[in-house]
């Protein structure tokens, strides 16, 4: 139960009949990942009110970074949509596709129709290492790349050059497993996914050789899950290399995570690696330890990375930090790649904290960011709520505190009718808008043109990457 005050106009408890058959409650769903899904699940799970979800997504294509994010190599992580299709199936459902909540559609025509908001739109750009040469060509926000080899149509145009032998990742997460990963993959492992067909013949064709994964803190600290860790050491063409001096290095000034099961394991997992002879496969993956960058160089492009060495440090609050020594090494690269966090993007009209990157809330109701009050019918879920942590399961446990605390406002009488809640209202204002608005019909249209696509060759789907080719996919169903 939360202490949140409300302002002046949700203060007027008017215990309006919200979420009866004759006016149900109307809640926009802004984004259509995790977060949004599941919000939407929860919403429309309710027994007692009559409630109807309308979800927005900017891209035609739902399910977030289900589909642009996820390794196109865990295709059973990707099954989860199979839940999120439950929900999308419940005629109180309505999905506009490819329809941009800031573009297409302001936060203040959404007001006007919903008696309740809930911004779920994720961590869409990436957080900057702030070091010189960090804007040469060569040097790419792990978004980017991510983006690209998931075929999201914001990045399909974008060429990366393998044509270099070594590659830096800067960052000590899953994602940076992901990228190392689909870096070495070969040719046949690459052509059995959902990878985007321009990415599959960038990737099997590279010159990539060795990957070299930078944490700036110790073995201890990393955030690879287990599984993923361990993955690197079953890579059909690429040895890991560990080397035992980093992992020893960093023992002799050990502050590391005893107690904690998911670092111990990797702890285990590394010096196992490091005890290992390489077997001599094509490719390598190095993960070092205690290292971070100063400085990328190069005349035109990314030629070099420079790396500090540091120490771990008890800075406060249980926290352990990195600091640098005066020990420097320089690598040769030809392509650096930053997993270092995503951050959300503001919308005009929506408080925002610059600082965090995400949506100032309590519990997911949207707090004023001067007054600290909660702005009534405004709530946030997901990665743009409390930053991007967590697997896509942690968005369940997250959309269902946000839909609570929207349902008890409903009950307590915090939320105003809005101008125009008619359902055709709005559909009317997006076609006017945006004329290419693709609904779940569509979607399902463009979903199965793409897996008719991947069948024949054994792959999950072929996908496609422009947004005028989806748009014609969803269209040509409707004919
Ligand atoms: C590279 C990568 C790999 C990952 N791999 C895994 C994994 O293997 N297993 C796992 O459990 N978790 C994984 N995760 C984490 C998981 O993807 C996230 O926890 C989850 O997707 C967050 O959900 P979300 O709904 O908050 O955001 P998102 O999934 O990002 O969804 C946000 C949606 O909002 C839409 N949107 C953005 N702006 C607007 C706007 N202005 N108007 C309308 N729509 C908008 C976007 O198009 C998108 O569809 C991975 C994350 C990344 C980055």
């Amino acid at each position: 139960m939360t202490a949140v005050r409300f302002t002046g106009a949700a203060i007027i408890s008017r215990r309006v009949s919200i979420g009866t058959i004759d006016n149900p409650l109307r809640v926009a769903v802004v984004g259509s990942g995790p977060a949004g899904f599941y919000s939407a699940g929860h919403l429309l799970a309710d027994k007692e009110l009559a409630i109807e979800v309308d979800m927005f997504d900017r891209l035609p294509t739902p399910f977030g970074l289900v589909r642009a994010g996820v390794a196109p190599d865990h295709p059973k992580i990707k099954s989860v949509t199979r839940v999120y299709e439950k929900t999308a199936a419940k005629e109180q459902f309505r999905f506009f596709g490819n329809v941009k909540i800031g573009e297409h559609l302001s936060h203040a025509d959404l007001e006007r129709h919903y008696h309740a908001i809930v911004y779920a739109y994720g961590c869409e750009t990436d957080r900057q290492l702030g070091i010189d040469g960090e804007e040469l060509p060569g040097s790419y926000a792990a978004t980017e790349f991510v983006a690209w080899y998931n075929g999201h149509p914001d990045y399909r145009d974008i060429e990366f050059d393998l044509s270099c032998e070594r590659v830096a990742i800067v960052g000590n997460g899953n994602v940076a497993m992901d990228l190392a990963r689909m870096l070495v993959l070969p040719r046949a492992e690459l052509e059995g996914t959902d990878t985007a067909d321009h990415a599959i013949e960038a990737l099997a064709s590279s010159n990539v050789k060795h990957v070299v994964v930078l944490g700036r803190r110790g073995q201890a600290q990393a955030a690879f899950t287990n599984p993923e860790l361990r993955e690197l050491g079953e890579l059909t063409d690429a040895d890991v290399i560990v080397e035992p001096f980093e992992l020893d290095r960093h023992s002799a000034q050990s502050i590391d995570g005893e107690g904690e099961i998911t670092p111990r394991r990797n702890v285990e997992i590394l010096q196992e690696f490091s005890g290992r002879t390489p077997e001599g496969k094509p490719k390598q993956v190095e993960l070092r330890f205690l290292v971070s960058p100063v400085a990328i160089r190069g005349d035109e492009k990314v030629e070099q990375i420079e790396l500090v060495h540091n120490r771990l440090e008890h800075g406060g609050e249980g926290q352990i930090r990195a600091q640098a020594t005066d020990e420097h090494e320089t690598l040769d690269v030809g392509l650096v790649f930053r997993a270092v966090g995503y951050r959300g993007i503001p919308i005009d009209g929506v408080p925002f904290d610059e600082w965090k990157g995400t949506i100032p809330n309590e519990e997911g109701r949207v707090l004023d960011p001067h007054a600290q009050h909660a702005v009534p019918g405004l709530y946030v879920a997901g990665w743009v709520k409390r930053g991007p942590s967590g697997v896509i399961g942690t968005n369940k446990r997250d959309a269902q505190e946000t839909v609570e605390h929207l349902l008890e406002d409903v009950r307590e009488g915090r939320l105003g009718d809005p101008e125009r809640p008619a359902r055709a209202a709005i559909e009317e204002l997006v076609r006017e808008r945006q004329p290419d608005v693709v609904d779940y019909a569509g979607w399902e249209a463009i979903d199965a043109s793409e897996k008719a696509a991947g069948e024949p060759q054994g792959r999950p789907r072929v996908k496609l990457t422009r947004i005028a080719e989806m748009v014609e996919a969803a269209r040509a169903a409707r004919v």
